[in-house]
């Protein structure tokens, strides 16, 4: 029994090969299967000795060789592969065995799946990972939904394997069926939204201050000794400071200004619209990605559109700089607290019961959105694990009140500057709607009852009315 493997990985790419490394080097004996057998035997051949690997040219011989319950983790295209593999595994596994998609499900396939496995006595795991292929190897944010017990079995080996921060694991159990695979997508929209604002504030610096990719460079590295620490602001840094060695031109200068996208942030917006939450700056910065790919309509703008030119004459270099970091912590702030309400939406949604500040804590260390102030929406939801909204807990609410000026002055000025901030200014709007005493929405509602007769309700009696607006007018 002892030769059996206590792990198994099949999709051996780059994420896959690297998770299975992972488990090796923490001592755990994994068995290694894919596809096309060259994957697995270039793994051996090049990390063979980093620990205990049980290879099959089948999926038979893979099956075989795991100890029960089994567990295997699936790593391959998300889609029509994960199914292809998932139905060869099937028919060769025994009741209680779990079966973990760790894959970039998108979390509605991952219920169908978990149903479907429930029926022949399996356990389907939806997990999420994240940290990319580094993450992988070294330690990722793991995000593993399914069923109670699959977790007992499964979830010392996922938090030995994942990131650890102030020696906490970044992993615990989210929630039942697609769970773990929908806080993944929602971490890859905020990931969306936070690039995204600190692409607005790259752009607002670049033309208020006219400085260099270098001098840039050097903000950013100053902005990551604050509120503002995270791995996303640490890169940009790092990119903003390297030199293409072909031309000798600012790296970030030879790139194509046209933004690409594998899909989550797509989902991310998808949802919100179906349980109606407004993610404003998700859904700007997936937008935003599309606007930049817009090559034919981008250049017909260009040519007709003369507007204004994006130049901004900052007269107190260090203030602008100040009022751009309050507006990009703000609209960030904006952002997750956005993205937060969208997981209690969900979760009650879909009956998940997901703890928000546990999401948080896992996020601190491992995935690509990794960020000092991760911790303080912990303790916001250690304070009020109902907290309503987390921009209004005290010290978010706090923090932006303070910033609200320098934000309204950036947003303003980008506005008559001719700078294009879409993140920055519809966190600002979705800031001042949500505190707003009264929304002109009673006209909308109005308008609805006028042409529809959609009744409105009053704010002096309760009931809901409709008015013969014809007879009455
Ligand atoms: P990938 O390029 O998405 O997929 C390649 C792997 O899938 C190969 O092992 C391939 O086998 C296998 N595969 C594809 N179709 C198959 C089928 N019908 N039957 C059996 N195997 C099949 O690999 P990846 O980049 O390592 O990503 C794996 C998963 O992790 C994806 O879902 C991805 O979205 C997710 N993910 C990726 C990252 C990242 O940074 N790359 C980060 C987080 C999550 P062959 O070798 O035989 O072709």
């Amino acid at each position: 029994m002892s030769e059996l493997a206590q792990i198994g990985v099949t999709g051996l790419a780059v994420m896959g090969r690297n998770l299975a490394r992972n488990f090796a080097r923490n001592g755990y004996r994994v068995a290694l299967h894919n596809r096309t057998y060259a994957r697995t035997e270039s793994l051996i051949a090049e990390h063979g000795s980093e620990g205990d690997f049980v290879a099959s040219e089948s999926l038979e011989d893979f099956v075989a060789s795991l100890e029960r319950p089994r567990r295997i983790v699936i790593m391959v295209q998300a889609g029509p592969g994960t199914d292809a593999v998932i139905d060869q595994l099937v028919p060769l596994l025994e009741p209680d065995d779990i079966v973990i998609d760790a894959g970039n499900s998108h979390f509605p396939d991952t219920i169908r799946r978990e149903k479907a496995l429930a029926e022949h006595d399996l356990h389907f795991v939806g997990m999420g990972v994240s940290g990319g292929e580094e993450g992988a190897l070294n330690g990722p944010s793991i995000m593993p939904g399914g069923s109670p017990k699959s977790y007992e079995s499964l979830g010392p080996m996922l938090e030995k394997i994942s990131a650890h921060v102030d020696g906490v694991p970044c992993c615990t159990y989210v929630g039942s069926d697609g769970a773990g695979h929908f806080v993944k997508m929602v971490h890859n929209g905020i990931e969306y939204a936070d690039m995204q604002l600190i692409a607005e504030a790259y752009d607002l610096l670049r033309i208020g201050l006219g400085a260099s990719a270098g001098e840039l460079a050097e903000i950013f590295k100053e902005w990551n000794s604050g509120d503002l620490e995270s791995f996303l602001i640490e890169i940009t840094a790092e990119v903003l400071g390297h030199v293409d060695a072909e031309t000798g031109k600012p790296f970030v200068d030879i790139i194509l200004d046209r933004a690409e996208q594998k899909g989550t942030g797509r989902w991310t917006v998808q949802n919100a619209l179906d349980l109606g939450v407004p993610i404003t700056g998700i859904a700007e910065a997936t937008f935003e990605r599309s606007l930049s790919a817009s090559t034919p309509q981008r250049e017909a703008a260009r040519q007709k559109l003369e507007g204004k030119a994006a130049t901004w004459e900052v007269t107190d270099r260090d203030e602008f700089i100040n009022d751009v970091r309050q507006a990009l912590y703000a609209s960030k702030v904006v952002a997750y607290s956005q993205g937060f309400d969208q997981i209690a939406a969900a979760s009650k949604e879909y009956g998940w019961d997901i703890d928000r500040g546990a999401m948080a804590r896992i996020w601190r260390g491992g995935c690509i959105i990794r960020a000092r102030f991760l911790n303080r929406i912990t303790e916001a939801y250690e304070r009020d694990p109902e907290l309503p909204l987390l921009l209004a807990d005290d010290y978010f609410a706090d923090a932006v009140n303070s910033g609200v000026e320098s934000w309204r002055r950036i947003v303003a000025g980008a506005a008559t500057n001719g700078v294009s901030v879409p993140a920055f200014s519809s966190s600002l709007s979705y800031y001042d709607g949500i505190r707003a005493e009264r929304l002109p929405a009673a006209l909308v509602q109005a308008q609805r009852d006028f042409f529809g007769a959609h009744t409105y309700r009053r704010v002096d009696k309760e009931g809901t009315f409709h008015t013969e607006w014809s007879r009455d007018r």
